[in-house]
């Protein structure tokens, strides 16, 4: 097991760690209240808010920060958008994963003309379809075009993102994104070393493996067991594992995980601290926390929870 990456501190012990760090009591109650009174009328600059963390075993230098955007599976919760995760190093900022609703919380931990890559783990809307609304935000800014950033994902990601959109496949959305297909690597993209891996789910799908300064952020994207997942996450700091079944008979295989398998893949893999993830609104999340409590995992576990951040 590797150093533990920190999101708390450590007296408030793991319950706590589920507290959205990012996120003031007061920004809470603002969007408890939005939807009855509409916008607050608050200006939202982004938030910087990692001042309640506290780094265990960090002396400074490099660090890598890891942002949860979104973490509801399969369709935006009342909580949360879908997939979205911000990854910043050295001032360079990677979203990983861009699912629906998940442009929004963006803008609230970064601004949409400050981030320098994309990655799409998978073209299933909860991942991906928030690209749509950020190639007219990049498209159409008044004070002229942004210039283009990399975006990553599975073959076909630049025809099938035009289609979403109802544009003619050519340019689509090629003025705002330059559109790579993903690669196993390892690779660089900023400062980071990407690394992928497909994963058992019904189309091309990719978990990643995400190095920098010596810390390590795994990612299982949406899949089913998998032994590959496993060494992609080995001796990772932070693993965040999808845990969108509850157990339960007759779960179909090359689909999602559960919480007790997300913590056996933890375990296996060595991961230094566990975010469950991929959350999906009807299940009860607290029952995934404990499946993946009893999994054998003895490492911190959390429920990730938009606006937790975690330096590794
Ligand atoms: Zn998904
Ligand atoms: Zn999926």
């Amino acid at each position: 097991m590797t150093r533990p990456c920190t999101a708390v501190s450590p007296s408030l012990g793991h319950h706590a760690a589920r507290i959205p760090i990012a996120l003031p009591a007061a920004d809470r109650r603002r969007l408890e209240c939005r939807g009855r009174a509409g916008h607050t009328g608050v200006k939202r600059r982004p938030e910087q808010g990692s001042e309640r963390l506290i780094p265990r075993g960090h002396k400074g230098g490099v660090s890598v920060r890891v942002t949860v955007i979104g973490c509801s599976g399969s369709f935006p919760g009342p909580d949360s958008p879908a997939s979205s995760y911000l990854i910043e190093a050295e001032g360079y900022a990677l979203v990983l994963d861009l699912g629906n609703g998940a442009l929004g919380s963006l803008q609230r931990f970064r601004s949409l003309y400050e981030i320098d890559a994309v990655c799409i783990s998978h073209l299933h809307a909860d991942h991906c379809l928030d690209l749509c609304g950020y190639w007219v935000a990049r498209t159409y800014r008044p004070n002229g075009p942004a210039p283009r950033i990399p975006v990553h994902g599975p073959e076909d990601t630049a025809r099938r993102m035009a289609q979403a959109y109802d544009l003619d496949p050519e340019p689509g959305m090629s003025g705002a994104f330059d559109f790579r297909t993903l690669r196993r690597g390892p690779y660089e993209i900023g400062p980071f070393r990407v690394t992928t891996a497909l994963m058992p789910h019904p189309v091309e799908a990719y978990a990643f493996r995400i190095e920098y300064g010596g810390r390590t952020l795994a990612y299982s994207g949406d899949t089913g067991a998998s032994e590959t997942l496993i060494e992609l996450a080995r001796d990772a700091d932070l693993f965040l594992c999808e845990a969108s079944f509850l157990e339960g008979p007759g779960l179909p295989p090359g689909l999602h995980l559960t919480g007790r398998e997300a913590g056996e893949h933890a375990a296996r893999a060595g991961a230094g601290r566990l975010v469950l993830t991929h959350l999906v609104p009807w299940n009860d999340a607290d029952v995934s926390l404990k499946e993946a409590r009893d999994s054998g995992y003895e490492g911190p576990i959390d429920l990730a929870e938009v606006g937790a951040r975690y330096t590794l």
